[in-house]
């Protein structure tokens, strides 16, 4: 199955990917981890996509789209993949739409998880991440057994640089801005399933579950 994660930042795309992707065995394609990692191994890609990243801005299309493109033409996404994070633009949503016609395929579905706005703030600014592994928690609604360390490898949890409160208003800013223009593009398409992110974790793999025909309850 070949299927997209829309939502703002903070909606549980990454939580849900992780889930989904143990379930559905498709790689799990996060453009938000492919920068972090070139920013830790200290590329030129990772050079120039700090740059954005901390002001809270989208790194350039054709950049994204560049990285993107390597990694779906890779043999392990030819049965399908889970794009969290991409595409983000109406051209990245466009050259995603041209790849899939090159390869002869379509996306199945696009899952859009919709959280209200002034619960985004509280999701981003809890958030904690595993520095060795990425698996991702938060301070009230999603705590590790033992404070500041990894309950799946024992790594030391972090607060990533985008997500203090002053980045996260822009970051929401440019959400509305360029993403949410999506909903209605990948509505046209008959593909969208919006689906109430504002419930507990579990609930949100069920109904997302239930929207890509699979049954998890
Ligand atoms: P995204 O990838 O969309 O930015 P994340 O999956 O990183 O979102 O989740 C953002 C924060 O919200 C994390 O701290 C995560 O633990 C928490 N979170 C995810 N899903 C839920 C949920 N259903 N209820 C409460 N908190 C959640
Ligand atoms: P979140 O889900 O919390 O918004 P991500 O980890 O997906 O965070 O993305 C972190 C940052 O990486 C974004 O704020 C942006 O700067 C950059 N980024 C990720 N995906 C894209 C994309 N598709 N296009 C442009 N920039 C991106
Ligand atoms: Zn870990």
């Amino acid at each position: 199955m070949k299927i997209v994660l829309l939502g703002p930042p903070g909606a549980g795309k990454g939580t849900q990917a992780d889930i989904l992707v143990k379930r559905l065995l498709v790689p799990h394609i996060s453009t938000g981890d492919m920068f972090r990692a070139a920013i830790s191994n200290g590329t030129e890609l990772g050079k120039e996509a700090k740059s954005y990243m901390d002001k809270g801005q989208l790194v350039p299309d054709i950049v994204t789209v560049g990285i993107i493109k390597d990694r779906i033409s890779m043999s392990d996404c030819r049965e399908g993949f889970l794009l969290d994070g991409f595409p983000r633009t109406l051209p990245q949503a466009e050259a995603l739409d041209s790849l899939m016609e090159e390869m002869s395929t379509s996306l199945d579905a696009v899952l859009n998880i919709s959280v209200p706005l002034d619960r985004l703030i509280d999701r981003l600014t809890g958030r904690r991440m595993c520095r060795n592994c990425g698996t991702i928690y938060h301070l009230l609604y999603n705590a590790p057994e033992v404070e500041n360390v990894c309950d799946a490898c024992g790594g030391e949890l972090y607060q990533r640089d985008d997500d203090k409160e002053a980045t996260v208003k822009s970051r929401l800013e440019v959400y509305e801005a360029q993403t949410a223009p999506l909903i209605s593009y990948y509505e046209q398409k008959g593909i969208l399933h919006t689906i109430n992110g504002d419930q507990p974790i579990n609930a949100v793999t069920a109904q997302l579950g239930e929207a890509l025909g699979e049954n998890w309850s």
